[in-house]
């Protein structure tokens, strides 16, 4: 063995002690929640309806409606004793059981979402201030549709800019080390919601569309002395993405801007030398950037439109790849570390301890990064890397349900996913030894071919079956819909494609 790697074992473990000190259940809020999540895991049948039923719930209006919805996919006896006696309860009291149902996904929804509108969010960053975590707020809100739409977000990021940075004044920075590099208002920005026509055959329309948008909140931003983040979205936006960040911060008034940050999404094939070449522009450029580094949010579907399309693949079939890369584009970043700060987007113990181990090994402080984790999820590791004396960052994405719907789907799938970390640290109890093997040693040689959850999403993407179909004639048009989004849409099917 490695002495990196007994050194991650070491740093794995001894997260593993604190997360095991404050023993808390999966998903920051139980009961209905937790009960959907286990079935979901149980029984990737009832995870598809579960998808669908949880897009198509927005659009119904009325308590008959619901529960029809609820009978049409969930009346399977194969469900179980819980969802059998649920729906036959909602038969006999549709009103009540309508209200109940709509409100549990809700509850089920700000589980993920930090706040309904940015007096709301405040809360919870001022509790997370006070546990010495930080923030990055996002916006939440699917592609917009029209320039009116994209105007509205403009505005709306720029009104939350203003509302942190007047809230948060007198905040310090929690370890109060290198906090120069780590803004305390720290936004994060989508530009599929800044304008509506982005194609990724016209990059140079693209720029032109969104840099105008961007400029004036990214001015308020160095006045303010925050933070701004391009997010990553699906593949098909991922060169704009990086063409637009580059060409920004290379015009004379953002050359010298140090607090502006991009991300790299390690499941991409690719993402080494989008990441190389990131950093011989910040070296040429002569002043720091931020970057956070990622899994990817788009798995599901970037395999299964490639496939449909009949076009090569961008990411990795095989979740260890991904993992080994996220651990080599570590090592990238931190011997860069003199023009890159780095942020760590991930609730993996076994990234997040090598991440830690090798960081000691090259030398580079722990105040010099931080991990980024998401918001309702993965609270006793948060907790933990507190406890360790490194830097922690919440992304809190503050909006209304209905947006938030597609969110919450995405964030459904990441946790009932088969290959996931936290299914297998929290509900599959794997042990540590487990949990912190290196990667490289997992990847099969013969794993050239997208594995099955790729056929889970192909089977939620099809049409209901017969006798669903019959069942909801009257609905058709809100299922059609709904079904048109679901999983594949909740992963970005949508043109746009917007995720975290
Ligand atoms: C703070 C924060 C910000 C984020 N911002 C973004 C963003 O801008 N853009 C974005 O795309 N995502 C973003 N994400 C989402 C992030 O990509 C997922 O949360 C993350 O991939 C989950 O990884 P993990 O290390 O926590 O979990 P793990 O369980 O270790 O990894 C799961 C990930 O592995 C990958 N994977 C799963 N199956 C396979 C397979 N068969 N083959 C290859 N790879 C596979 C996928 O990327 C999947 O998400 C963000 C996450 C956080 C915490």
């Amino acid at each position: 063995m490695t002495a990196l790697q007994r050194e991650i074992e070491r740093r794995g473990r001894r997260i593993f002690e604190l997360v095991d000190k404050h023993p808390e259940p999966l998903f920051s809020k139980a009961g209905f929640y937790q009960r959907l999540m286990a079935l979901s895991m149980r029984d990737e049948r009832f995870k598809a309806q579960l998808f669908r039923f949880v897009d198509v719930l927005p659009s119904l209006r009325r308590s008959s409606e619901i529960v029809e919805h609820l009978d049409e996919y969930f009346s399977d006896d194969g469900f179980g004793p819980l969802v059998g006696v649920g729906v036959r309860l909602a038969r006999i009291v549709p009103w009540v059981s309508g209200r109940i149902l709509r409100w549990n996904v809700s509850g089920m929804a700000r589980q993920f979402i930090a706040g309904r509108n940015p007096d709301d969010v405040m809360a919870t960053l001022r509790k997370r201030h006070a546990q010495k975590i930080g923030f990055t707020v996002d916006l939440l809100g699917e592609g917009v549709v029209s320039e009116a739409q994209a105007d509205e977000y403009a505005a709306r990021y720029l009104d939350l800019l203003e509302k942190l940075a007047r809230e948060t004044k007198g905040w310090s920075d929690p370890l109060g080390k290198n906090s120069e590099l780590f803004p305390v208002v720290n936004l994060s920005v989508k530009i599929s919601a800044l304008y509506s026509q982005i194609s990724p055959a016209d990059p140079a329309d693209a720029i032109a569309h969104l840099a105008p948008k961007l400029r004036p909140l990214l001015r308020r931003a160095r006045e303010l002395g925050a933070f701004i983040n391009f997010d990553m979205e699906s593949y098909a936006h991922k060169n704009i993405t990086l063409e637009l960040f580059k060409t920004i911060f290379t015009e004379e008034e953002f050359k010298d801007w140090p607090h502006a940050g991009i991300v790299i999404q390690a499941y991409l094939r690719d993402s080494e030398a989008d990441l190389r070449g990131l950093v011989e522009w910040g070296r040429a450029r002569g002043t720091r950037f931020a970057l956070r580094l990622v899994k990817g949010a788009y798995w599901d579907y970037e395999t299964t439109k490639s496939r449909q399309n009949g076009w090569d693949c961008p990411v990795y079939f095989q979740k260890p790849e991904s993992d080994a890369n996220f651990e080599a584009l570590t090592r990238v970043l931190f011997e860069n570390e003199s023009i890159v700060t780095a942020a760590f987007g991930s609730h993996n113990v076994r990234s997040i301890a090598h991440t830690q181990a090798l960081a000691d090994e090259l030398g580079i402080d722990r105040s010099r990064f931080e991990f980024q984790l998401l918001y309702g999820m993965a609270g006793p590791i948060k907790r933990a890397l507190v406890e360790m004396g490194y830097r922690v960052r919440e992304y809190c994405p503050v909006g209304e349900l209905l947006p938030g719907m597609a969110y919450l789907v995405r964030r459904l799938l990441e946790n009932t996913s088969n290959e996931g970390f936290l299914r297998a640290k929290f509900a599959e109890n794997l042990s540590a030894e487990e949990l912190l093997r290196e990667p490289r040693e997992l990847v099969k040689p013969d794993g050239a071919s997208p594995p099955d959850s790729a056929s889970v999403v192909r089977k939620q993407a099809q049409p209901r079956t017969k006798m669903a179909r019959t069942k909801c004639r009257a609905h058709c048009a809100k299922c059609a819909s709904a079904l048109a989004k679901s999983i594949h849409s909740s992963s970005a099917a949508k043109k746009s494609g917007r995720m975290s």
